[in-house]
């Protein structure tokens, strides 16, 4: 409470504080037109009464239980979570209704029975004996308010309340927490002395296809390598004083080989640095993240790896194309070339999908038809896959190397053979509407 002899002028309720009348209710709902006073509570070992078990109800406690509170619940009847949580020890249920005496020795006091007469009278008698009380039924009676939070790493929490309106907060709140994972937020803290290295998979190209655990670690780096391909604008988004070191392809065209990369990547680490290395497509997809990782342990560097959108699924579905198909195909390879060519099941049922293959395109297409595969086999090429000057190239297996070849279809390109490929809006009128394509099409 105040001190004793802090007046405030407009401060009605604290001079009736003593008085338990109706007169005090209205002193009351008139000072919470004030200003809210932000606080931020340490609850833990601290006695918390919640009065009610349903969802709302459930949602603060999880919440009170992260921190730390002692919390006993009031409520005839719980929700599972609840009920389960005091099966196991976590808090305590008086498995009965509200009664006076209830609030005795709490810190705070949270109400949602979903009764707002209820809710008004635990709340009313919270008031009575200076006890905080979150009201879930009535936002302008309540004394207290629990913001929406958003913890966005690094020890920073942001709280953020509207007025009452919860919505509101809350859509402020993501709005908060995703300028904070996406570097937009100057959350990044001082070097803490202990570097670490984060393969991440950044997908694709596109910005969007990164993971949100993805995007976090890059808003925090210090340090980003970073190949040729993958989302390469969010380099720019990057806070001036992150170094990014270009490993893909340096001016001059050298290309750094993987013991260099390994090198730096643990040199920087150890020097303290928080590092990204961020990968295109998916960091174990033909990435040599499994190389990277095993150099970083063993060289004592704490490493961990965040998974990303490959390109061998994602960019067939920038053309249309899923790699699995109901009643079309029913599983996929992926391989580089020739030699897997000659042992995967060459079947139009059995997507085919080839990384790195430009080069070998027509060695792998006749190696194909020699095994057997029918020669009107529809095979998508698509380069620059979710980049603005994606293209695609539809074709028959035993024609495909030679358009290629003729409009110049150049790396990165993902090619895809197999059935699905008639599945593409892109595919319609570029190749004959075989008699068994219709019977092929998705149906319903
Ligand atoms: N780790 C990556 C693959 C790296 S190998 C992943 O999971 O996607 C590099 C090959 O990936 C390229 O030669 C090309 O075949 C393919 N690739 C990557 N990004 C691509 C893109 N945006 N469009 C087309 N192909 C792409």
């Amino acid at each position: 409470m105040s001190h004793p002899e802090f007046h405030h002028p407009h401060d009605h309720a604290h001079q009736q504080t003593h008085q338990h009348t109706h007169q005090k209710e209205q002193a009351m709902t008139t000072s919470n037109e004030s200003p809210i006073h932000p606080l931020a509570l340490r609850l833990a070992g601290k006695d918390v009464l919640c009065v009610g078990a349903g969802t709302v109800a459930a949602r603060r406690i999880a919440q009170l239980l992260d921190a730390g509170a002692r919390v006993t619940v009031i409520a005839p009847q719980a929700v599972a979570s609840i009920a389960e949580a005091a099966g196991s020890g976590k808090l305590v249920w008086l498995r009965r209704g509200y009664e006076p005496g209830d609030l005795d020795g709490m810190w705070l006091a949270h109400t949602a029975t979903g009764n707002r007469a209820l809710d008004a009278r635990v709340a009313a008698d919270a008031d009575a004996q200076q006890t905080w009380c979150v009201n879930a039924s009535d936002h302008a009676a309540s004394s207290a308010w629990t913001p929406a939070v958003a913890r966005t790493g690094e020890g920073t929490t942001v709280a953020v309340t509207a007025g009452g309106d919860p919505r509101r907060a809350a859509g402020l709140r993501n709005a908060i927490a995703l300028a904070a994972d996406t570097g937009l937020l100057p959350l990044r803290r001082r070097r803490s002395g202990t570097g670490s290295v984060a393969l991440v998979g950044g997908g694709p190209g596109d910005p969007g296809l990164i993971t949100v655990t993805g995007r976090r670690l890059l808003a925090a780096a210090d340090v980003v390598v970073a190949d040729r391909l993958g989302p390469r604008d969010l380099l720019n988004e990057l806070d001036p004083s992150v170094r990014i070191i270009e490993v893909g392809k340096a001016p001059g065209d050298h290309l750094a080989t993987q013991d260099e990369i390994n090198a730096v990547l643990v040199a920087e680490a150890q020097a303290g640095n928080r590092v990204v290395r961020l990968k295109g497509g998916d960091p174990f997809v033909l990435g040599r993240g499994g190389e990277e990782a095993a150099y970083c342990r063993e060289h004592g560097v704490e490493v961990s790896v965040v998974p990303g959108v490959t390109s061998a699924i994602s960019v067939p579905a920038a053309a249309g194309i899923p790699v699995t198909h109901r009643g079309v195909a029913t599983g996929f390879s992926m391989a580089t070339g020739h030699e897997e060519l000659s042992e995967l099941p060459a079947r139009a049922d059995h997507t085919l999908v080839l990384l790195m293959g430009v080069a070998r395109l027509a060695r792998n297409t006749a190696t194909l038809l020699g095994r057997g595969l029918p020669a009107d086999t529809p095979v998508a090429i698509i380069e620059r896959g979710w980049c603005p000057d994606q293209r695609i190239t539809i074709d028959r297996l035993d024609s495909i190397a030679a358009t290629a070849a003729r409009i110049g279809v150049a790396n990165p390109a993902v090619i895809v053979i197999g059935d699905v490929v008639r599945v593409s809006p892109h595919a319609a009128g570029r190749l004959e509407p075989a008699a068994r394509t219709r019977q092929l099409l998705p149906v319903g």
